[in-house]
């Protein structure tokens, strides 16, 4: 018996891949990160096969990493060479919402629903589950909490860990850990869940998730915004938090992006004239009918206005408009793929010194690569800015990558020089090894393997991600 009959019992053979062309999708994610092709896809469809899948593996000294999604961004759910031989364990058909209680305010999904179907369920019993992004239509729920995702709701919200209260996790050695717990206070011992959320799949396979889901908004009111510097967006964020109305989403987008977007993708409207250096699209938002969201909304751009921090505003009239204007935000990264190779970045700093991360990132890259363009985007009411040195016109993303891939350090330098994260909601998958092994804390990074090492001790639980080698 070969070790892939081995795994094909478990799961049944249809469910276990083989062939290049079956398998040629499983090596490879949104970012076209070049993966290894794995020995095998698995796709297990409960916990019981996750567990005999997992411990086969181990057996056989196989790697497993674990896929949801693939829309990551850091290149984690991929094999590579470090993997060695490699199994994918693709949680895709693990997608069942196991329970939905209104009264609790919890549902528990397993792994393999994609967010949107969760944010779905949320809504059929009066629920919002509040996470969103531009891929929460592919990307999963395990995914989703491997990376601790973030989005645009987080200031709000929190992220993705801040939404969990248990995990069902299968263990490197076939355990199932059943943490599936859904009350709001536990202090009995350590919060392990927390372990497993953002670990990008090193230290187990989450198979299922208890979630937090939050009364609905009943009033919701967005603004695309001009605003002549991401100073002026500061105070504007500041002026919104005050003003009475939950503030769901506030996200800073330079000229730039906008102008990518009307040449790529001549479909979309751009709802104000790209004519400013940057725009704000603001989300204010309540839980009842009766608070006067819109009243709140205009009175604060006025004052806004008064105070020179709004140059130009459009609301949106009707639900259509309002998706319009998040689908600006969301379908950005799609454009922006279109427009040629760039060196992207995921920093947060505090909030307060997004200004002066933007300033200082945009002079370090521009005495150093004056041919390239800084590109800015982001999350700013929680800190999280996406900068991104474009290549000029007509270079290849090996020359470019070449020439500019120093670019990310740079950034990254000054976003923790600010106190900041290099690493803000996409993790460390492949693609930050270098910039963990030169800014993060030396003994952080002990702490973490040694965790690796007890849970994970022959090191085969998607190895070669998060933690650069020794
Ligand atoms: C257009 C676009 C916009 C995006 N915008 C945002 C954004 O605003 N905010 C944000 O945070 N992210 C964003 N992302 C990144 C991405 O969508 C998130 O990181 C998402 O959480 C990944 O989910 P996934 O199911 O695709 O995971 P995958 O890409 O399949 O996997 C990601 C990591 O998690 C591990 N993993 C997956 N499933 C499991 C599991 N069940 N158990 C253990 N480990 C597992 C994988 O091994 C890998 O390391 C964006 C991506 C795209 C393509």
């Amino acid at each position: 018996m070969s070790p892939f009959d081995f795994l094909a019992d478990v799961v049944g053979p249809q469910n276990c891949l083989r062939a290049p062309e079956d398998i040629a999708a499983y090596a490879t994610d949104w970012r076209r990160s070049v993966g290894v092709a794995p020995v095998a896809v698995l796709r297990p469809s409960t916990t019981a096969e996750v567990a005999e899948a997992v411990r086969r593996c181990t057996q056989q000294g196989l790697a497993i990493v674990p896929a949801g999604g693939r829309t990551g961004l850091a290149g984690g759910a991929v094999a590579i060479p470090a993997s060695g031989q490699a199994v994918v364990l693709s949680l895709e058909r693990m997608n069942r919402i196991r329970n939905v209680d209104a009264r609790d305010f919890s549902l528990v999904a397993e792994a393999g629903c994609v967010v949107q179907t969760v944010q779905e369920a949320a809504r059929e019993v009066d629920r919002l589950f509040p996470i969103n992004w531009g891929a929460q239509g592919s990307a999963m729920i395990g995914g989703m909490l491997s990376t601790n995702a973030g989005g645009i709701r987080t200031l709000r919200y929190g992220n993705a860990r801040e939404l969990v209260l248990g995990l069902e996790v299968v263990l490197p050695d076939g355990r199932i850990l059943d943490d599936l717990r859904r009350v709001r206070k536990d202090n009995s011992g350590y919060a392990l869940r927390h372990l497993f959320v953002g670990a990008e799949g090193t230290l187990g396979v989450i198979t299922a998730a208890a979630l937090r889901v939050v009364p609905p908004l009943r009033k919701v009111e967005t603004a695309f915004l001009a605003v002549p510097s991401p100073d002026a967006a500061l105070q504007l964020l500041g002026r919104m938090l005050g003003c009475g109305a939950e503030v769901t989403g506030f996200e800073l987008i330079q000229w730039v992006c906008l102008d990518t977007i009307a040449r790529r993708g001549p479909h979309m409207r751009i709802p104000l004239p790209i004519e400013h250096p940057w725009y704000v699209m603001v989300e204010l938002a309540a839980g009842h009918e009766s608070v006067p969201v819109r009243q709140m909304m205009e009175a604060t751009l006025f004052e806004a206005s008064d105070a020179g921090e709004v140059l130009d505003a459009v609301l949106a009239e009707n639900e259509a408009q309002r998706a319009a204007f998040w689908r600006i935000r969301e379908d950005y990264p799609e454009f922006a793929r279109m427009d040629g190779p760039s060196i992207n970045t995921d920093t947060a700093v505090p909030v307060s010194a997004v200004p002066e991360f933007i300033a200082r990132a945009e002079k370090a890259l521009g005495d150093r690569w004056p041919e390239g363009q800084m590109v800015a985007i982001g999350h700013a009411g929680d800190g999280n800015i996406h900068l991104s040195l474009r290549a000029p016109q007509g270079t290849t993303r090996e020359d470019w990558v070449a020439r500019a891939g120093e670019a990310d350090m740079v950034v990254n330098e000054i976003a923790v020089s600010l106190g900041g994260s290099f690493s803000a909601e996409h993790g460390i998958g492949v693609s930050k090894l270098h910039v963990m092994a030169a800014l993060k804390d030396p003994l952080a990074v002990e702490v973490m393997r040694s965790i690796k090492r007890t849970l994970d001790p022959r090191g085969l639980m998607n190895p070669g991600k998060v933690l650069p080698a020794n």
